[in-house]
């Protein structure tokens, strides 16, 4: 078999050695391999390709198509000199701990030097300062690249963590390859993440080696010409290789900022494949039309505001009147309702409800937990204590003789309202004709109920209702196949939660310790949260078990002190809730199992331990458990000292702000989509050139094209292409979860 073949995207990083004349030996492309698979999801190190290669983008670049000269640094300037070494030494400074030393001076010149410092220490210090020895013997030309310090003798300094950082170029004797100077200098170059041991410099030969032997036209267009026209976006071939290798003449901050035109292609075209498939899932859900007919007049307006317990707010009327539009529609509702802790989602579920129980259908309500579906069903059966309509509670602590009659009493039509646990999809009951599915809290259930809806030969109208504020861009590529209204407006008459970061030492804890009983004494309620249930060897924390005990034997005996976690039984949980809610306990020391939507209006202080540990998106939701009434509520966030400066800064934003979308945007920000959702299956797409945070704009084009394309697509052929690649393309699987 002929090996010289050229390469083409789909050929295998591990083929590479075998490929034209690729010199990248078997053992660096497996590891090179190793280190692709590793963070393109889904891969393993046998399936990375020339393309997942290309897709490894740079994280900086540093122009160097001119270097600055010794004579003309100043003081703290950012540059790189290609430098010549004059000698280079270690220096011992106690306890196997070295400074190594490198003085150079510009190429050919015999003016001012420049020192370059590292740190080398450990058991193997002698090996390396003998390796770093070696590699800079004087003459050796190498590129420095850094902030230049002016120091005291007159001497500018580098100091640097690791001498990967300096680039050789060549030997004392110039020995070294020349074309391989011209890819490390004298131009702008990429600067890679290390990856598997291949150090950067490494990693921009080999890619420049790539793209050299890879011709454009083995690199296929994927997007139309007037789809590029209309987006002013450059061929793919010429994306791939400025994005490694910038032309000259370009704006190296744009190329920093990820928005040269390379990169604006190539993020374009990767949520263009999202929301193009997200448009195909969202049309195939419209053109099945439902069964339920469901009309609004004002007499039914009329009647379901007449049962109203309040004036709705504005953003409450705003929400109802987009519900309506979809429940009056040929096509099934699928939407998503977020809006923050207390904005009031209920009574727009409630409303919903009572529309499809008007027209004649049934309802269901689905909530996490017990202690919720009860709370819910009370509620709904206070409003409308005087309608004509039968709610009621299904149960799992439900006797089985009870459960059954009231099965037979719902496959009958006689029960309208039913409010349950996800046991409602479960336990298989028959409705004789549903007309609206509510889910509440929809960021505890996951994405997949909808299609277990349907499983189980059910089609209703869907409304899912969740207080995760979602981002923007997260709802639109997550939930794309949804609608998404919004409440963002807070009922009125609320005192906004004062929230104060503690830190964890003997004072701030006796603040705390006052705080918490002159609110116990004035008849509020408090919650005290920890990261763990029980004590664990591996993590230094507080657990919510041995500090109840401590807490309720020690710090409040005279207060009645509960605890609350998972590990408990669903009975045991239910139990101490009723309690908390009743009053009995009036310190309720938890885990994160409180985060969900229980409603003590009485409760006033929310304390978190170890709050660094958390994320922002559940520290607010968390904080949501308080602040539900008129009076002052607290949030207390006790963090330790060691904390970094990053950490300090992000819960500085939970006092900065009660608005739980900013603070998702922050924590999107700052942890990931991933850890937003909670769980990886939640269907977050992973990306590989594009960032939800920063690539709002171009998210926002590329859906707009894709529906224009869907909508298309039974006109052009072309269109029709794009949308059956897309549907065929493997990629597409992560889009369609959900
Ligand atoms: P969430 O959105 O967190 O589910 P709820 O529906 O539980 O919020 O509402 C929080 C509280 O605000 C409830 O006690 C509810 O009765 C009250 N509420 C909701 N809407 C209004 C309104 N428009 N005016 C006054 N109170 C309201
Ligand atoms: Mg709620």
């Amino acid at each position: 078999m002929a090996v010289t073949s050229s390469i083409s995207l789909e050929t295998r990083i591990l083929d590479l050695p075998n490929r034209g004349s690729f010199g990248l030996g078997p053992l660096l492309a497996r590891k090179l391999a190793g280190g692709i698979a590793e963070i393109s999801t889904g891969k393993d190190l046998n399936s990375v390709t020339v393309e997942d290669l290309l897709l490894y983008l740079p994280m900086r670049y540093e122009d160097r198509s001119s270097f600055a000269s010794i004579r003309d640094l100043q003081d703290g300037q950012l540059a790189s000199l290609d430098l010549t070494v004059r000698f280079a030494k270690p220096r011992y400074i106690g306890r196997s701990r070295f400074i190594f030393s490198v003085s150079a001076s510009d190429q050919n010149d015999t003016g001012p030097q420049v020192l370059i410092e590292w740190f080398v220490s450990g058991s193997r210090a002698k090996q390396i300062i003998e390796y770093h020895t070696n590699r800079f013997v004087r003459g050796t030309r190498f590129i420095a690249f850094g902030k230049w310090q002016l120091g005291k003798l007159g001497i500018y300094s580098l100091k640097i963590n690791k001498p990967d950082e300096l680039e050789v170029i060549s030997d004392t004797e110039g020995n070294g390859d020349p074309a391989l100077s011209a890819i490390h200098v004298g131009r702008c170059v990429p600067v890679y993440r290390k990856t598997s041991d291949i150090r950067p410099k490494q990693l921009r030969e080999i890619l420049h080696r790539v793209l050299k032997e890879l011709p454009d036209s083995a690199i296929a267009e994927t997007l139309t010409v007037d789809l590029r026209q209309r987006q002013k976006l450059i061929p793919r071939p010429t994306a791939l290789n400025e994005i490694h290798f910038p032309s000259d003449e370009v704006s190296l901050s744009d190329y920093e900022n990820a928005r040269s035109p390379a990169h604006r292609r190539l993020i374009f075209e990767e949520l263009f494949w999202l929301a193009l498939g997200l448009s195909a899932k969202r049309g195939k859900r419209i053109k099945e039309s439902k069964s339920a007919k469901i009309k609004i007049d004002d007499a039914l307006k009329k009647r379901i505001a007449s049962v109203l317990p309040f004036k709705l707010t504005e953003a409450q009327r705003r929400v109802v009147k987009e519900i309506f539009r979809d429940m009056k529609s040929d096509a099934l509702m699928n939407r998503l309702l977020q809006g923050d802790v207390g904005s009031g989602k209920t009574i727009v579920a409630l409303i919903a409800m009572l529309t499809a129980m008007e027209n004649g259908y049934q309802t269901a309500l689905m909530v996490p937990t017990e202690i919720l579906a009860e709370q819910h069903a009370r509620n709904l059966k206070r409003i409308l204590a005087k309608s004509p309509y039968r709610i009621e509670l299904l149960s799992g602590s439900m006797k089985s003789g009870d459960k059954k009659r009231l099965h037979q009493a719902i496959a009958a039509g006689e029960v309208h309202a039913v409010v349950g646990t996800h046991a409602l999809i479960q336990e298989a009951v028959k409705f004789e004709k549903l007309g609206l599915v509510v889910i509440d809290e929809q960021h505890r259930f996951g994405v997949m109920q909808r299609a277990e809806l349907r499983s189980r030969g059910m089609n209703p109208d869907v409304l899912v209702m969740t207080a995760t504020p979602i981002p923007r861009s997260l709802a639109m590529t997550v939930y794309g196949d949804l609608d998404v209204s919004i409440i963002d407006e807070m009922p009125p008459g609320r005192t906004p939660i004062v929230t104060k970061i503690y830190a964890d030492n003997a004072d701030d804890r006796k603040q705390v310790k006052q705080l918490l009983a002159n609110e116990v004494r004035a008849g509020r309620q408090v919650y005290v949260v920890y990261p763990l249930v029980e004590e664990s060897e591996k993590m230094d924390l507080r657990d919510a078990t041995r500090r109840y005990e401590y807490l309720r034997d020690k710090v409040f005996p005279r207060f009645s002190v509960g605890l609350l976690h998972g590990r408990m039984k669903p009975e045991e949980k239910d139990e101490v809730m009723r309690h908390f809610v009743s009053g009995e306990i009036q310190i309720l020391v938890s885990t994160t199992v409180i985060e969900v939507g229980v409603d003590v209006p009485n409760a006033s202080v929310m304390v978190i331990e170890h709050a660094e540990r958390f994320g922002l998106s559940q520290l607010h939701q968390l904080r949501g458990r308080v602040g539900r009434g008129a009076k002052q509520s607290y949030c207390v966030l006790l963090a330790s000292d060691k904390q970094t400066d990053v950490a300090r800064e992000r819960l500085g934003i939970m006092e900065e702000t009660n608005d739980g979308f900013k603070i998702a945007e922050k924590d999107l920000e700052i942890r990931g989509p991933g850890e937003i959702m909670g769980t990886r299956q939640a269907g977050v797409p992973e990306f590989r050139v594009a960032n939800l945070v920063r690539d709002l704009d171009i998210l926002q084009a590329a859906r707009k094209e894709a529906e224009f394309y869907f909508n298309q697509s039974n006109k052009s052929p072309e269109a029709a292409k794009l949308i059956r690649r897309v549907q065929d393309d493997a990629r597409m699987k992560l889009a369609a979860v959900g």
